[in-house]
């Protein structure tokens, strides 16, 4: 087995292509197992969606554990799909640590998935996978009780690659997140 590395082994005449961009074809929830039904959401699973997307003009939905409180604070939060971390910072007061994933998807039209509140994240840069580890759950610095805040975008966002207001009855590029994935699984 070649090692990536080995380049001197790819004769000049055949360079190797460009790594085609990665796809996002499946999606998956960004907590837990990362699957659920949410049309038929159950108490019986660990993980809930505590304010949805619309509810109280929420831009996104805010994810927790069942076992309520702060139980879920440093809690794993992962990548929904493939895609590339195009913003990775602390967005201040009411935001906290925060993450922006720009998907490509098949049609290569591209959306972003924003992952709010972190406690830390473990990745701040580059490409990463579906379901890859990119921060834990936090509070936004105390702010909150731990929960993720997760929204996604179309390109037609006026916020692309920003952090927004978080809710707005301006839902102009913001997604229903769990139908979005639900449709993508
Ligand atoms: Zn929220």
């Amino acid at each position: 087995m070649a090692f990536a590395g080995c380049s001197e082994a790819v004769p000049a005449e055949s360079p190797r292509p460009k790594t085609p961009r990665s796809i996002a074809d499946r999606f998956a929830y960004p907590v837990g197992p990362g699957e659920y039904v949410t049309a038929a959401r159950d108490k019986r699973d660990e993980w809930y969606n505590a304010q949805d997307f619309g509810e109280n003009n929420h831009l996104g939905e805010d994810w927790n554990k069942n076992s309520g409180g702060n139980t879920d604070c440093g809690e794993p939060v992962y990548a929904a799909a493939h895609g590339t971390i195009t913003y990775a910072a602390d967005a201040g007061p009411g935001w906290g640590n925060v993450i922006i994933v720009t998907h490509t998807l098949p049609n290569r039209s591209e959306v972003q998935t924003l992952y709010g509140h972190l406690q830390e994240m473990t990745r701040t840069s580059g490409e990463v996978n579906k379901r890859e580890k990119i921060g834990t759950i936090g509070n936004a610095n105390g702010r909150y009780l731990c929960h993720l805040h997760f929204e996604l975008r179309e390109i037609k966002s006026p916020l692309w690659d920003q952090i927004g207001p978080g809710y707005s009855p301006d839902r102009t590029g913001f997604l229903d997140p769990s139908n979005f994935i639900d449709k993508r699984r």
